[in-house]
């Protein structure tokens, strides 16, 4: 059973997660899906292979974990016959379980997944007609409670690991059929190279911005993600994925230099008032902070820009003097921006409602009148709850008496330790 390093601080504290590379499993096998290259050739020396042959079956394996998408050890044609079963017997190649797969009328997809000790999470895939994107998640629920966000309403939370992050990839890639096809002599096969560009490819980027704070599970996103990006497995380009925080501003530069993926920011509200009402993490690491990390961000250009997400809510956040003031604090720390306005989805229970289409569109004109793209993003998905801020799983489900209770409760120890 995996340990599930469950996080209960709810919201203002960083949690300080236990990083794990390798999930033991009951029948004693090691899943290799998640682990870097070098991890998995130190495994395959420790099960009593030489150097040499760790390094070279470790290279060999890689390749056909990630850039072939087997998953079974048998198809693997260029390791020596005898030499599969010994694989198979010690080690294992796993994905997420899927629990329910749903199709939207738009062509979105939502995918329920479980982990290996009972935890549900989503996936979800957005087809365009020059791009495909997936939207992965990071922990299950959130422990940053955004007041229009349902996945903050989330009862339970862990990180997931790297295995289960990059494994959304992998499923994905499955589930579309985009594996390379053709028969592999060796790694140096010319016909298969050629046969993987992202030409004509249905999964073309990929975005952080599932459930959970990204920035909460760093060391098992970055693993993911170096996966994600290795050029002998899945190879894709840094410019293609998208990494969105709430505004963990501790661990933006990081994210910068140790990752190297374009930034969105969940800014919604140009005031600290609204926006300590609406993203609570705003009393931690306030707008000014958050908008000089975003000025600092490694790799930020007018090429490179940073996205700021901005959801509407009616009566909230979306008046004239609010774009006004969005366009000035842009201005003012020089940002290389875009500003993507997030009509607000709708989930039972939430508190706002979504601004109307005329107030959106005059928004986006003033953003835009002053230089600053601007576009209103069209929800996708929404009949499939896929939709941004729609994720949360059936089993996590919570009461607001609960949630209240808890509040109380973690105030009382506050105040008690304060
Ligand atoms: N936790 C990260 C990434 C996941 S959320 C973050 O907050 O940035 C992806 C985006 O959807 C964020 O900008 C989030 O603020 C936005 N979002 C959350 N709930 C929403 C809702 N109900 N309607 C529209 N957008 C929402
Ligand atoms: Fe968490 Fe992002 Fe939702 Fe906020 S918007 S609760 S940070 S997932």
């Amino acid at each position: 059973m995996a340990d599930t390093t469950l996080m209960s601080i709810p919201g203002q504290v960083d949690p300080v997660p236990v990083a794990r590379d390798i999930t033991p499993r009951t029948d004693g096998r090691i899943d290799l899906i998640g682990l870097p290259k070098d991890r998995i050739r130190e495994l395959f020396a420790e099960a009593g292979l030489d150097a040499k042959q760790a390094k070279l079956r470790a290279k060999q394996v890689f390749h056909w974990l990630y850039h072939r998408g087997v998953t079974d050890f048998a198809a693997m044609t260029d390791i020596a016959k005898t030499m599969r079963p010994w694989l198979a017997e010690r080690f294992y190649i796993g994905r997420p379980d899927v629990v329910e797969a749903q199709h939207s009328t738009d062509g979105t997809r939502k995918w329920l997944l479980r982990t290996s000790d009972g935890h549900e999470f989503e996936m979800v895939f957005i087809p365009d007609a020059d791009r495909g994107t997936l939207c992965v998640s990071s922990q299950v629920g959130c422990t940053l409670n955004c007041r229009f966000c349902h996945t903050g309403t989330m009862k339970l939370v862990r990180n997931l690991t790297p295995g289960e992050i990059v494994g959304q990839v992998l499923l994905a890639r499955d589930s579309l059929g985009e594996w390379p096809k053709g028969s592999m002599a060796g790694l140096d096969e010319v016909e298969d190279s050629a046969e993987y560009t992202s030409d004509g490819r249905l999964l073309t980027n990929i975005v952080m911005m599932g459930m959970g704070e990204p920035l909460y599970n760093f060391d098992n996103v970055k693993g993911a993600l170096k996966l994600v990006m290795d050029g002998d497995g899945l190879a894709l380009s840094k410019r293609r994925i998208t990494l969105s925080t709430s505004g963990v501003v501790p661990a933006m530069a990081r994210c910068g230099e140790e990752i190297g993926v374009n930034l969105a920011v969940s800014l919604h509200a140009v005031t600290k008032e609204i926006r300590d009402e609406i993203v609570p993490l705003n009393k931690k690491y306030g707008i000014e902070e958050l908008l000089q990390a975003c000025a600092d961000y490694p790799g930020a250009s007018n090429a490179r820009r940073i996205t700021f997400e901005y959801v509407m809510l009616k009566d909230k956040n979306d008046s004239d003097e609010h774009a006004h003031e969005l366009v000035r604090l842009l201005k003012q720390y020089d940002l290389p921006a875009k500003v993507n306005l997030i009509p607000f989805n709708p989930w039972p229970g939430a508190a706002y409602e979504c601004s109307t289409p005329e107030r959106v569109k005059r928004f986006s004109e003033i953003v835009f009148e002053h230089g600053i793209s601007a576009p209103v993003r069209t929800p996708r998905g929404r009949d499939i709850d896929a939709a941004c801020g729609q994720l949360k799983t059936a089993a996590e489900k919570k009461s607001r008496a609960q949630r209240d209770r808890e509040a109380a409760a973690a105030e009382a120890t506050e105040a008690a330790a304060g």
